[in-house]
């Protein structure tokens, strides 16, 4: 066969090798993870702790004493006295599992991952009670594909809007008892089986604000995941496409911990 011939054969092969060797996230150049990120909308998807925030009954409010001030001592600190789940934190499996790993137990590997985003905004609007199900979870991936191991779940209720808000962020009737979204124990068990990272929600709790049992808690912590409550607005993030970084204090014996939280967007056009 003539050489010539071989060459044509071989051009959009050779095409087609070249355009998957140089397409990156954004389907353009290709880019290292450097320069992604670097490019990258970052998203701050917490609140700061302030002493008059919401905190779960309970809790141990955020109290800042100051010990010294550039005036009087040459440089300014304080002393923090906080619950270890105020705020936007992380929930370790050691929370709910005794013996189970503790909030410095949680690999750097499984704090960062693709952020999967539940919208049910629309069932909260008529429902402060609302229970995620597994038909949402199942609507998604219908949409998006199957969960996968290294996903990190969000719940976006719309509840962070009643942030810092104590008294409507908790939504307690007379009796006490709390009125805001969480999972159904349900959806907790689906996700648990789809070995998700973790799940993260805009409210107090992953369980429903009338959970005196904390039983999708039980159910997920037990199964080596681990939650991250009282995100913040969710809206800027879509279905699928964010990417997360989950930095909780790094307390040994923890049962959890305040926690940054990134979402790393591809940069706008
Ligand atoms: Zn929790």
């Amino acid at each position: 066969m003539h050489t010539g011939y071989w060459k044509l054969l071989l051009f959009p092969l050779a095409l087609l090798l070249g355009a998957c060797a140089t397409s990156g996230p954004s389907g353009r150049e290709s880019q290292t993870p450097a320069e992604w990120l670097s490019r990258a909308r970052v998203v701050d998807l917490g609140h700061p702790l302030t002493p008059d925030m919401p905190v779960f009954p309970g809790g141990t409010r955020l109290s800042a004493k100051v010990q010294g001030t550039v005036e009087r001592d040459g440089y300014f600190i304080r002393q923090l006295e906080l619950g270890e789940h105020i705020g936007t934190h992380v929930d370790a499996p050691a929370h709910f599992a005794a013996g189970s790993a503790s909030v410095d137990r949680l690999p750097p590997d499984v704090l960062r991952g693709p952020a999967a985003v539940v919208d049910v905004t629309a069932q909260v609007a008529s429902n402060p009670d609302y229970e995620v199900s597994t038909a949402d979870i199942e609507a998604w991936e219908r949409e998006h594909g199957p969960l996968q191991p290294q996903h990190l779940v969000l719940i976006r209720t719309g509840w962070a809007a009643r942030w810092p808000d104590e008294q409507r962020y908790r939504n307690a009737d007379a009796a006490g008892v709390m009125h805001f979204p969480g999972l159904s124990l349900a959806a907790s068990r689906l996700l648990r089986l789809r070995q998700v990272r973790a799940i993260g929600i805009d409210t107090l709790s992953t369980d429903p604000g009338p959970s005196a049992t904390f039983e999708q808690h039980k159910d997920f912590l037990t199964g080596g995941g681990y939650h991250i409550e009282n995100l913040a607005d969710l809206s800027a993030l879509p279905p699928v496409g964010a990417f997360l970084v989950v930095s909780p204090l790094f307390v040994k014996d923890g049962s959890g911990a305040p926690a940054r939280v990134f979402a790393f967007l591809p940069p706008e056009r």
